[in-house]
This record gives structure tokens, sequence and C-alpha cells, in this order.
């Protein structure tokens, strides 16, 4: 028999976590496979931990948790639930019940079929407008200036074989964006939609700064190609200022000197100070990336957890 693995990080989510429980057992229980629920407790600052707690006493077999001495991010949370996964296969999930359980046994049809990353799309519908048009914004310039490609509403619901999550496993960069590894690692991949779902309890943990912060990383942190658009721009203005060069050196040879110019040479300097200001910036976010990359720190730390198969990273035991 199959055994599926379902990895849910979780940030502060003591309102749904019984419910989400609750629900994705029951669909789990119909399917005619082995199963189990990989939670990983992101430092959680509510009870969330003692519902984990509680959850594992009552299925000790079929859950499992690990618990991080901080919060670390749903990116750290989703790598050490993968490498706690022993399934067959992998399905990560949220843990407010937006990724409807019931999906799972489709995903799983998939999955027979030979599919190894089976994606749930969800719909962009009862979103606030303003969103969903800077969404499509973004992901349109990401798909211009990233290699790999990211699809709007394509988020981490997915299931995936163990080749593909092993695939994952072995890219050992610190700075984890995830929907680009997904995209990167390739496989035999497929995606279906589904209806958009309001968060059942508690509260989202995105504020917009940190939409805007995740929206940089993805642009950034995938390749070297905005340094390359750097270098167009830079070469682009080169050419400008030699044509304008040319041209004020013409008019000055037909109709003499005239006017100072002030106003242009100042727009010019803060303009070109600004550009600059802007490409160092850019390095400087390499750089930043390089540093931390060097580092080798471990992606999370554990302080506690209940059928955790291997050593977790970071930890002396
Ligand atoms: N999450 C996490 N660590 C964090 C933030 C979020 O593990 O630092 C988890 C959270 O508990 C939830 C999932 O990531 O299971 C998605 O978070 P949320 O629902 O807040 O994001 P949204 O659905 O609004 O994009
Ligand atoms: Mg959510």
């Amino acid at each position: 028999m199959m055994k599926l693995s379902v990895v849910v990080p979780c940030y502060n989510e003591e309102a749904v976590i019984d419910q989400f429980d609750a629900k994705t057992r029951s669909v789990l229980d119909t399917l005619a496979i082995e199963y189990e629920i990989c939670y990983v407790d992101d430092g959680s600052r509510d009870k969330t931990l003692t519902h984990l707690r509680a959850l594992s006493e009552k299925y000790p077999d079929a859950t499992r948790y690990v618990s991080f001495s901080r919060n670390f991010g749903k990116e750290a949370g989703m790598l050490a639930g993968l490498r706690e996964a022993t399934g067959d296969a992998v399905v990560i999930m949220d843990a407010d019940l937006q990724h409807p359980p019931e999906l799972i046994e489709r995903m799983l049809g998939l999955y027979e079929l030979g599919h190894d990353q089976i994606i749930a799309r969800r719909t962009r519908e009862g979103d606030k407008k303003v969103r969903s048009a800077l969404s499509r914004l973004y992901y349109r310039a990401v798909n211009k200036w990233v290699d790999v490609e990211l699809t709007d509403g394509v988020g981490d619901f997915r299931m995936l074989s163990r080749p593909a999550v092993d695939a994952l496993l072995s890219l050992g960069e610190y700075n984890r964006f995830s929907k680009g590894l997904f995209s990167w690692i390739g496989f035999d991949t497929v995606t279906f939609d589904y209806q958009n779902a309001a968060r059942e309890a508690g509260e989202t943990k995105w504020k917009f700064g940190s939409l805007l912060n995740y929206g940089m990383d993805g642009l950034i942190s995938f390749n070297n190609r905005p340094l390359r658009i750097a270098i167009w721009l830079g070469l682009t203005l080169v050419g400008l200022a030699a044509v304008y060069a040319v041209w004020i050196a013409v008019a000055a040879m037909t109709h003499g000197v005239d006017s100072p110019g002030y106003v242009t040479l100042v727009a010019i300097i803060v303009g070109m100070g600004g550009v600059q200001m802007v490409m160092l910036g850019l390095i400087g976010e390499y750089i930043g990336r390089i540093y931390y990359e060097t580092k080798r720190r471990p992606h999370f730390l554990v302080k506690e957890s209940h059928g955790f198969p291997g050593k977790p990273e970071g930890v002396e035991r």
C-alpha cells in the first residue's frame, strides 16, 4: 500500500488546527492508503504546540510533529516537513483550510497516473480587486525577468512524488524561494484549478510589506538576470548621453551657445545618481545573499519533536 505524508507548516494556528486535523483525517480515512500528518510548528506564540501534542497522543502512529525554537518562516517549515516526511508522496498544505483536503483524492488519482508534481491552483475569486491586479502585474514582470516560470495562483499546495521531494531536498541553499524551487526542479507536472476559499479561522500572517519583500525575493533570488538588466540600462544611458552630446555640439556649431541649461544638468545629475543608487542596491542584495549563504547556518532549530525520523538540522543529539 502506498504511503502519503501530509506536511503542514503552522504558525499561530490554535484557532483552526483541530478543525484542520479532523477534516483532513476524515478525508484520508476514506482513501485506500497509509498516511501520516507531519506538522511543523514554526515557533508559534499561542497554544498550537499544545494542540499538536494532544493530536499526536490521540493518533500516535499517523501523526508526527516538530517544533522550532522560534519563528523561522514558512519556507523553513516546509523544508523541515519535507525532510520529516517518509511517504511515497507528499502533500503540502496550509493549516487554515484554505487548501481543501477533499482535493487530495483528485491529486492522488493524478499521482497514480505517474505525475510527479500535482499542483492545485487557486482562482482569484473573492480576492480584493487591487490585490489580484497587482499579482497579475507581478507575475508578468517575474516571468519576463526570471528563468523559472511562476504562475499566478500557484502556491505551495501540491502533491510531490518521492523523486521530486528528494530533488527539492538536494537543493541546499539558505535563501529558499519555494515557488521558484518547485518550478526549477521540473519533473512531470500537472495543474488543476480549485475555488479560492477564505481562511477558516485565525488570521493571515502576510502583511502588505512582507508581500512586497516576498515579491522582491522572487525577482532577485533566482538568477542574475536583474544584474544583466542593469548592464543594459547602463549601456542605454551611455548611448543616449552620446547622442545628446553630439546633438548639443552640432547645435552649438550651427547656432552658437545660447541657453545655460542648468535645469537639464540638475535633472541629469539627480537622475543618474538615482540610477546608480538603485543599481548599487541591487548588487548589495546579491552580496547580502552570498553573505547568508556562506555562513551555512541551519534553516531552523528544533526544540521538540515527536516521531521525527532523522537528526533534526542544527541539533546535536
Ligand atoms: N506559516 C508558517 N510560518 C510563518 C507564516 C505562516 O508556518 O511564518 C503557515 C501558516 O500557519 C499557514 C500557512 O503558512 O499554515 C499559510 O499562511 P497564511 O494562511 O497566513 O498565508 P495566506 O494564506 O494568507 O497566504
Ligand atoms: Mg491562509
